[in-house]
């Protein structure tokens, strides 16, 4: 499961469409986590889609993640400014790739 500690845990090691990637990354294996609000650890998603289809403010949008050893493609929080905090996400993930900070 994403460490709901990350962000003591992990540094920002780069930007990607307007939300931060905390590291460590080594393309194209390790993909670190994507987002601080809506944070997605790329490493541990499967590309089940079920934060797609559920999150009722369309935060997230399919990236391509080529010869990552568990998928092609990852769900990324692109829009998560406009997460409400349903934490639908986190509870349909079935690997708990996703940690949303509600506080
Ligand atoms: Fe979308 Fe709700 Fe998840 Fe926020 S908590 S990203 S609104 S599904």
């Amino acid at each position: 499961a994403i460490d709901p500690e990350f962000e003591q845990n992990r540094e920002t090691v780069d930007e990607h469409e307007g939300h931060d990637v905390w590291g460590p990354v080594d393309e194209p294996e390790e993909l670190g986590i994507h987002g601080t609000h809506v944070a997605v650890d790329f490493d541990i998603c499967i590309a089940d889609g079920a934060c797609l289809e559920d999150c009722p403010v369309d935060v997230f949008e399919w990236v391509d993640s080529p010869d990552h050893p568990e998928s092609e493609i990852k769900a990324d929080p692109t829009h998560e400014a406009q997460c409400i905090d349903c934490m639908l996400c986190v509870d349909v993930c079935p690997v708990d790739a996703i940690d949303v900070d509600a506080g």
